[in-house]
């Protein structure tokens, strides 16, 4: 009845794991530590801007890719980010970072065109990609702390690829592509003439000596090949505002444009004033607050998770995502298909110790399981501390 393209998706395994964990909360107290979003106030300039904007009447629409005067923030934001002058036409602005991407998949892909996406990965890459009419192709980067070797990179590369998704800090594995790497993608991707899908979502939360690097920064040339995509959903706390970006050559901007002016037009015309005047007047004192949160939250939780007997302590260098490997536990067998999965471990958890996470499955990977820290302390500790007793009892 339906089209067959609906086949080609279904709901997205982190929002799944978010709604199993709400409906659990309903007979008893759940700590969810499935959220894709940190636990905040609003930055003052954003509630400002709004108010504003709001007491101004403004309710028109604007440009379909943002206000001018917003790319242009944006523009000078992106310069000082990566060290190169950018201008405003070559960003747009979108409704959230998913936009930015559906973007760039519905403008860059050809039916059949193969896109590199390195596993444990976001799903909605893959699901774009189909949506396209593209093939993911999957990269296993178990084996080297979740960031792609370049020979592996190499090995799947066929006439048929067309881009390669690099996204730093990852989620869900929290790693950061270190600059070596980068720097070598970048090469590969102007020597091979494949596009660059650069989500830096988490680019402002790094720790621990790990640097976010924009891959453009590091090799100039590569600037013609990269597709930058950001949102503001992480950085500032406003998930549900749905304002993100992406930077690129302007010819793809334009067909950007032209996309979006058939899809949803502008983005929240009162989000954008907020966006704006935070760009405008914010000075810095909120993102170093958030940073300040999460790098005690962080802390926080690797202590707890220090008593896991079993399963590695994450490295958890990017994000506020611990991912853990699991397979320690699952001891998986190859062809054995009722083997366990980390599947099994998010029931238990939710069943045995109220605790909700996401499992790898969701992100391609049976035996990774992805806990947020983005939620308040007392609750990320109880959470975790009921969790290390049910993994440490696990048979
Ligand atoms: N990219 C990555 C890697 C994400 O994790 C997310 C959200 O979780 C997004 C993009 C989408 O962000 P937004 O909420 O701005 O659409």
């Amino acid at each position: 009845m339906l089209a067959q393209r609906t086949r080609l998706f279904e709901m997205s395994g982190t929002a799944a794991a978010r709604a199993a964990a709400k409906a659990a909360d309903a007979g008893k107290e759940i700590v969810d530590l499935t959220a894709g979003e940190i636990w905040s106030e609003l930055a003052p300039a954003i509630r400002e801007g709004a108010i504003d904007a709001i007491n101004k009447g403004v309710n028109r629409y604007t440009d379909t890719i943002g206000m001018m005067e917003l790319r242009e923030a944006l523009a000078r934001m992106v310069s000082i980010e990566t060290g190169q002058r950018w201008r405003a036409d070559e960003i747009a602005v979108t409704s959230g970072a998913k936009q930015a991407l559906f973007n760039v998949v519905m403008t860059l892909i050809n039916p059949g065109d193969q896109v590199i996406i390195p596993a444990p990965y976001w799903a909605s890459f893959p699901a774009q990609v189909q949506i396209a009419g593209g093939t993911p192709v999957h990269l296993d980067t178990r084996g080297n702390g979740y960031v792609p070797r370049i020979d592996d990179i190499e090995r799947v590369i066929t006439p048929l690829t067309r881009a390669i998704v690099v996204n730093t800090p990852g989620n869900p594995s929290g790693a950061v592509y270190d600059a070596a790497t980068l720097a070598a993608i970048a090469r590969l991707a102007i020597e091979r003439k494949l596009w660059i899908i650069f989500d830096e979502c988490y680019g402002s939360f790094t720790y621990n000596g790990h640097e976010h690097h924009p891959i453009v920064s590091l090799v100039p040339e590569v600037r013609a090949w990269t597709v930058i995509v950001n949102a503001f959903s992480k950085s500032l706390a406003l998930t549900g505002w749905r304002i993100g970006y992406l930077a690129a050559p302007k010819e793809l901007i334009s067909a950007v444009k032209a996309l979006q002016s058939h899809t949803t037009s502008n983005p929240n015309v009162v989000a954008q004033h907020a966006v704006l005047r935070h760009l405008d007047e914010g000075d810095g004192a909120f993102e170093a607050g958030l940073r300040g949160q999460l790098t005690t939250a962080r802390q926080t939780g690797l202590t707890v998770l220090s008593g896991l007997q079993r399963v590695q302590v994450p490295k958890a260098q990017g994000g506020f995502y611990f991912y853990l490997d699991l397979s320690s536990l699952l001891r998986p067998t190859p062809g054995d298909s009722h083997a366990k999965t980390a599947d099994d471990i998010v029931a238990a958890l939710l069943r045995e110790a109220g605790v909700a996470g996401v499992s790898g499955n969701a992100f391609g990977d049976p035996m990774g399981l992805r806990l947020s820290y983005g939620i308040p302390p007392e609750q990320l500790k109880a959470g975790l501390g009921r969790l290390v007793g049910v993994l440490n009892a696990w048979d």
